[in-house]
């Protein structure tokens, strides 16, 4: 008897040949095992008890990295093998397959980066079937060692050995490299920062003085750039007062929380509290950065985080070392590595100025970071495509994807149903795009915001390099409506059939999408903070009847001014005095226009009595912005929903005495209008009477979310929808998802939102996608059903 079997899935790079090897040679099986373009053949032949055997233990006992989607079994004609043996990989016309993403270096290897006696001591770029780079290195499939940024370092003697040896944990690990043969790091230090940048720099090439050295800079308060996974990190000491200040003033970065490394699960554990679920994902081998509630500081803590790391939160963004060089850099243990002490906390954040992609390569990093970093911590194996980490955070009901990156991508999402080949562009910020084939839709790396020349060419190059990859020639590309996002006008450059995707009907279908749905309609509840609509206003507060083939506008907050447009969003102030001035209440005496020349508040109520540059929207975001702004938040803002995130982490003490304030719902031919004024006239009542910002924020989320719940009712009433999908950047608001996830459930809806994709415009792309694919399916188009009941 023998078996032809083809696996398909992520079965490439994740030790799954060396798997099936052993296995066969266990139940006595002879035959063959290879990589194809497509996943893995197998051949077998043996006793039928065993090729049964071998085939429930082929998902059974499958690696831990592996995701096997399908497994294809037939019948083979007999051939006489005398062995079972692993072949040279084929690659097939046309075939694609998944690919891993990076992951983390696991126990064994860790054992042996901190093991006097192994050959690999204090290597940093030790790893094995089970962790290392993947997606990050990878030029083209199938996946091997020539198609990866490791062609550069042919094996010795000693690698190529464990790499040909079926029963090593390195066997066919293609990033395979000992202190002998592999990529070696180099400390490069910026003496002065007045001259030309060649005769500043030296190098220490002893790889173990390179890594001394940047912890002995490190601990000495200075800014070190380290080439990590998928791009650089600039680090530097968390307690250090001046370090992170002088980090802040280089980078531009004024007020955005800086992400932190911290050496082990106990050093995290004593700064923030941490669940279960939240220490599984950090330890997790996709290491991603999650948000943690942060202790109160005490004198008696142990390790510090200094308050300018991440001004006016109540969370830290934290991950664990996941690169055998992080665990050099961190370690507090290691006899040798003692000798240079180190902060067992750091500031790692993007190695970039602020908006712009991460740099990946070192003569880039070199000239491009020069004027951020005293220090280069570099090394010689070459990044093939940026990746940023991945951030998340546990909620109530599930993880929530604040960025999808590094761990996860480019593992695909499973769609509900076989898509045509589609390349979707996404948005204009967080952009990440998306690529469809068959069943899967591959949802990009984090791109970043469109607003520079240097993240729309890493867009293109990473459309290009996925669509090589994952040999896809796309029918139709589908982007937003908007005319002139970067990434629409890069789609009228394809010949291939355009499709505009409303902005918060892809938001809606990326949730359904997200939940493996099936089409069908459900209420849609996409609030974020831009988005074009169909009649040219700016959208944002939005509840959707849709399904992936259309959507109804069912409701949505009433237009209101935003003066000066775009420059609105970094001047929040404005916002409030437009929406007032708009709804005709007084705001005059408010404390927070005391700052703010009378001139400029002129100028911005003028803008709205003549509808001068003052475009309308119905957006929740600037609603958010506008109330923090009232209250006294901040009247300026450095980065995207400051004043919105700063305003819910003054609410959460105060949410459980909060009561929602007076709105009302106005039917029109246009759908429901939810009017404003009484809301806001209540809260400047409340402002009047000094009652405190934290209640009255808290006050305003319940409002927001009774809103919602209500809005779901009367939808419910008149179209006997039961499910709603929550969909927009506003839902990273943790109170404002949990209170509109619990209202609804107690009123017997049925909740869907995202669960393996960002709900702000990270996951847009795969929203499009799917929208793209309907509408342009014979099967599904038809003439629009009139939902509402007469
Ligand atoms: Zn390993
Ligand atoms: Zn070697």
């Amino acid at each position: 008897m023998a078996k032809h079997i083809s696996v398909t899935g992520v079965v490439q790079g994740v030790g799954f040949r060396p798997f099936v090897y052993g296995l066969a040679t266990r139940l006595n099986l002879q035959g063959w095992v290879c990589n194809t373009s497509g996943g893995v053949e197998i051949l077998v032949d043996g006793l039928s008890p065993n090729l049964e055997k071998f085939i429930q233990s082929l998902t059974l006992e499958k690696p831990a990295l592996a995701k096997i989607d399908a497994v294809r079994v037939e019948e083979a004609a007999r051939q006489s093998f005398s062995s079972f043996e692993i072949r040279d990989s084929k690659s097939v016309d046309g075939d694609f397959q998944p690919i891993s993403a990076d992951i983390a270096i696991c126990a064994d290897c860790e054992r042996e980066l901190f093991d006097p006696d192994n050959r690999r001591y204090l290597y940093p770029f030790i790893n094995c079937t089970n962790c290392g780079p993947r997606f990050t290195i990878i030029k083209d499939i199938p996946y091997d060692r020539p198609k990866t940024t490791m062609a550069d370092f042919p094996m010795c003697k000693g690698c190529l050995t464990e790499y040909n040896n079926p029963l090593n944990r390195r066997f066919h690990a293609q990033p395979v490299a000992c202190p002998e043969c592999g990529p070696f790091v180099e400390l490069r230090e910026t003496r002065s920062r007045s001259s030309n940048l060649d005769s500043l720099i030296s190098s220490i090439e002893c790889r173990i003085f390179a890594i001394f050295k940047a912890r002995r800079l490190l601990r000495e308060g200075f800014i070190v750039a380290i080439k990590g996974l998928g791009g650089f990190h600039l680090a530097c000491d968390a307690s250090n007062l001046s370090a992170v200040k002088e980090l802040r003033r280089r980078k531009g970065r004024v007020g955005k929380p800086f992400a932190l490394m911290a050496a082990k699960i106990k050093v995290i554990e004593s700064i923030c509290t941490v669940s279960d679920e939240e220490r599984e994902l950090l330890t997790s081998a996709e290491k991603p950065i999650v948000l943690l509630e942060r202790r109160t500081l005490t004198t008696s803590q142990t390790f510090r985080v200094i308050e300018e790391v991440a001004p006016n939160m109540d969370s830290l963004g934290m991950m664990l070392p996941y690169t055998p060089l992080h665990h050099l850099l961190l370690n507090q243990t290691d006899p040798v590595l003692a000798c240079e002490p180190v902060p067992p906390v750091l500031v790692m954040t993007s190695g970039n100025f602020s908006e712009e992609p991460i740099a990946t390569n070192n003569e880039e990093a070199l000239h491009k970071l020069s004027s951020l970093a005293d220090a280069f911590l570099l090394h010689n194996r070459d990044i093939h495509i940026c990746c940023d980490d991945s951030v998340l955070r546990v909620d109530k009901h599930t993880v929530v994807y604040l960025r999808r990156s590094r761990g996860y991508t480019p593992y695909p999402i499973r769609l509900p149903a076989a898509s045509k080949p589609i390349l979707a562009v996404g948005g204009e910020l967080k952009n990440t795009f998306c690529l469809t084939r068959d069943r899967y839709a591959f949802l990009s790396h984090y791109i970043g915001d469109m607003e520079n020349a240097e993240t729309y060419e890493s867009f293109e190059q990473g459309t290009q390099h996925l669509l090589r990859l994952f040999r896809i020639q796309p029918e139709i590309i589908a982007h937003d409506l908007h005319p002139n996002y970067f990434t629409t006008q890069y789609a009228k450059r394809f010949n291939i059939q355009q499709i505009g995707v409303q902005h918060h009907h892809a938001h809606i279908a990326s949730c359904m999408a997200d939940n493996g749905l099936e089409n069908g309609r459900l209420i849609g509840l996409s609030f974020d903070g831009t988005g074009y609509g169909t009649d040219d206003a700016i959208w944002g507060g939005e509840i959707l009847l849709a399904s992936y083939s259309d959507f109804e506008r069912f409701a949505h907050l009433e237009y209101l001014p935003l003066p000066g447009g775009d420059s609105a969003i970094r001047h929040p102030w404005r916002i409030a005095v437009g929406y007032a001035q708009a709804l005709g209440l007084d705001i005059n005496d408010l404390p927070f226009l005391q700052n703010i020349d009378k001139p400029n508040i002129r100028i911005v109520k003028q803008q709205v009595d003549k509808k001068l540059n003052a475009p309308l929207t119905s957006s929740m975001g600037r609603l958010f912005d506008a109330v923090a702004s009232l209250i006294g938040i901040r009247n300026d803002v450095t980065y995207e929903a400051q004043a919105a995130i700063e305003m819910e982490v003054l609410s959460r003490p105060f949410m459980s005495s909060a009561i929602a304030y007076p709105y009302f719902f106005e039917e029109t031919s246009d759908g429901i209008l939810i009017r404003l004024k009484a809301l806001l006239k209540a809260i400047l009542d409340d402002l009047h009477f000094d009652v405190s910002p934290g209640l009255i924020g808290a006050c305003f989320h319940k409002t927001i979310a009774q809103m919602s719940v209500d809005i779901c009712n009367l939808a419910r009433k008149k179209t006997d929808l039961n499910e709603v999908a929550l969909s927009g950047g506003v839902w990273q608001n943790q109170i404002l998802l949990n209170l509109v996830h619990d209202g609804l459930e107690d009123h017997g809806f049925v909740v869907y939102f995202h669960r393996q994709t960002p709900t702000n415009d990270g996951g847009l792309a795969l929203g499009q996608a799917v929208v793209a694919n309907f509408q342009t399916s014979h099967r599904t188009q038809r003439t629009r059903r009139k939902l509402l009941k007469p």
